[in-house]
């Protein structure tokens, strides 16, 4: 059961998070595999509490329980056109974002005239945000899915399925929705060397997006087996520990976008 008073505190600290923040977005740069040249970055939060850095996994299922997340996920969006804008004119290379939406989002009839409202206000093209559903937000409600695949793609969003092969229908899903970007999850690839069954699995996932032209991300990468195997079966990007973990805009501009 949600309790009223409970909800309120959180709401009241989430506005004050938003307004003081405390609320920081953090970058964690994508690479294409092929040439490492960077493709694009997704946008990950953390909520500065006196100094102690809390990570989303903490926050995130309490906004969820709360039904606050939109709020939190609007946010993020806001400051991500805002950023896009900047960099345009600061005449950084612009790269793509991918911001990541929340089941309930799917409820909020509004939502996609808040998405316009926003490349409006912040005068940037709808094809520099890239929207990631995870697989379970669309298992859960494939029909509201679809729709919202359809209308923002309408709008000029590209859309990607976060967390492939964590949930339990993964390739009914990959039938119903029209998806741009693929991202795998990081156990896929926990144990390549060791597992040919792996192996065969991926290449397959990989060979399947791209007949039905969807770009896989390969999500959780940390040695250097993992990327050379990944660009060997081409694989086309890269996000991981890697080459990055998720770091401060200013250092994200600093170390890759100032010429
Ligand atoms: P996600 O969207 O799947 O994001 C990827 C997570 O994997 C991030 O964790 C990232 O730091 C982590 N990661 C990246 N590379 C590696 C690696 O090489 N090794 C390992 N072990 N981990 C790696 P993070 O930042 O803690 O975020 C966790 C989850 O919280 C995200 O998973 C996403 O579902 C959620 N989240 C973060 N920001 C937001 C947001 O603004 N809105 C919503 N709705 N959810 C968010
Ligand atoms: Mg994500
Ligand atoms: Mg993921």
């Amino acid at each position: 059961m949600m309790n009223i008073k409970h909800k309120k505190i959180l709401n009241d600290r989430l506005n004050s998070g938003m307004e003081n923040k405390e609320i920081l977005i953090y970058l964690q740069p994508k690479f294409y595999a092929e040439t490492r040249e960077l493709a694009g970055a997704e946008a990950l939060v953390r909520w500065n509490r006196n100094g102690r850095i809390v990570m989303p996994n903490v926050f995130i299922p309490l906004l969820e329980k709360y039904e606050l997340i939109t709020i939190l996920d609007k946010y993020v969006l806001e400051n991500i056109c805002d950023l896009i804008n900047k960099w345009s004119y600061k005449g950084y290379k612009i790269i793509p974002i991918s911001v990541n939406e929340s089941r309930q989002n799917l409820y909020n009839k509004n939502h996609i005239n808040e998405l316009i409202a926003l490349v409006d206000k912040y005068n940037i093209s709808p094809s520099m945000i890239e929207l990631e559903m995870t697989e379970t937000t669309v298992v859960h409600n494939v029909e509201l899915a679809k729709e919202a695949e359809r209308n923002v793609h309408k709008l000029g969003f590209v859309v990607s399925m976060d967390d492939f092969g964590t949930g339990y229908s993964s390739f009914s899903m990959l039938k119903n929705i029209n998806i741009d970007v693929l991202k795998m999850d990081k156990s896929f690839f926990e144990d390549i060397l060791e597992s040919k069954r792996g192996r065969i699995i991926i290449e397959s996932i990989i060979d399947m997006a791209h007949k039905l032209n969807i770009k896989v991300v390969a999500e959780g990468i940390e040695n250097n087996e993992q990327l050379d195997y990944l660009t060997k079966i081409k694989c086309d990007m890269i996000q991981g520990y890697f080459f990055e973990k998720p770091i401060s805009i200013t250092e994200f501009e600093n170390k890759y976008l100032k010429a």
